[in-house]
């Protein structure tokens, strides 16, 4: 009998997750008939509400439902980290509790998997309904740029959703970095993925955990750890610069042989000064930015910590 393990991310999700939990036994009823078991794994990322308190209940209740409980918030990236070097599964899905990856794409996912032979079933979202537009430009934006600056491909749309075999599980597990942006993960394992294609559905309870200023940064980091591609922007602007100071070098000693004219044009020397160091400074943040990121590798600190998790209810 083969195993199927869901891993929920779940950050502040009290009201989510017990309707999702009612959701994702229907299916698993369903699948009932394909002779697949199931394992539910609740990963509570340091919530500040009741969502470890509802995991608790459910993993009372249901002993397919497991869960992990970290310190404190580290992040849906660590919290899927976290469920993928966890779960027993042979096939290991990531969903997000608020059920906007619907749970009834399953059991079409599962018979990809099996009958046709991939290794991973990813969705993609085709419209960005319900959102604000202007996010969805900058969406689009990023994922343009990011395709040419990096030779791991990045899908528009894309989820986080997918079903995914034990082995490409076990090389996304062999990446340990610490700054993980999955997305990119997922794609530089390779494996053939199929993705199926759903239109947006808004979230059943709760809100976003994402502002804008929050998806920029998850931008710049997808960009910092999948490409160097800024490192050489940095290096070609300096290079024009310099060419263009040799030809300005060159015009003006021609100028002042010519026409005898040194001192003039300070107010463009003080615009030139300060354009300059403007550029100076933001080729050395784009180092900087590598820089802390390898900063932060090199401490090895763990990606996440866990508090308790669900064998502390057999034990009590
Ligand atoms: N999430 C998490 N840790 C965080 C932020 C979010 O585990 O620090 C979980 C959240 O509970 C949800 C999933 O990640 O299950 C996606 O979050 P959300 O729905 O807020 O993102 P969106 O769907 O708006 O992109
Ligand atoms: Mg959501």
């Amino acid at each position: 009998m083969k195993k199927i393990s869901i891993i929920v991310p779940c950050y502040n999700e009290q009201e989510s997750l017990p309707l999702f939990y009612e959701e994702i036994i229907k299916v698993a009823g369903e699948m009932k008939k394909e002779k697949v078991e199931f394992e539910f794994l609740f990963v509570n990322d340091g919530s500040r509400d009741k969502t470890l308190e509802v995991s608790r209940e459910l993993a009372k209740k249901d002993k397919r439902v497991r869960y992990i409980s970290f310190s404190r918030n580290f992040g849906k990236e660590a919290a899927m980290y976290a469920g993928l070097e966890n779960v027993t599964g042979d096939y290991i899905a990531v969903m997000d509790a608020d059920l906007q990856d619907p749970p009834k794409l399953l059991p079409e996912m599962y018979h990809l998997i099996i009958e046709e032979g991939y290794d991973c079933v990813g969705t993609r979202r085709v419209t960005r309904k319900g959102e604000p537009p202007i996010r969805s430009f900058f969406a689009r934006c990023f994922y343009k740029i990011i395709n040419k600056m990096s030779k791991v491909e990045m899908v528009d749309g894309a989820r986080d959703y997918r079903l995914m075999t034990r082995q490409m599980v076990d090389a996304i597990l062999s990446m340990k970095e610490y700054n993980r942006y999955s997305k990119g993960l997922f794609s530089f394992v390779g494996f053939q993925t199929k993705w199926l294609e759903y239109e947006n559905i808004e979230r059943v309870a709760g809100e976003t955990k994402w502002n804008f200023w929050k998806l920029l940064m998850y931008a710049f980091d997808g960009i910092f750890a999948f490409s160097t591609v800024p490192l050489s922007i940095a290096t070609a602007i300096g290079i024009i610069f310099c060419i263009i100071s040799f030809i300005a070098i060159a015009v003006i000693i021609v100028k002042t042989l010519a026409f005898g004219d040194p001192v003039d044009g300070w107010p463009s020397m003080v615009c030139i000064m300060f354009f300059l160091s403007g550029i100076q400074l933001f080729c050395t943040g784009i180092v900087g930015a590598y820089l802390s990121r390898t900063y932060l590798e090199t401490k090895k600190r763990p990606i996440y910590i866990v508090k308790e998790t669900e064998e502390e209810l057999k034990t009590k």
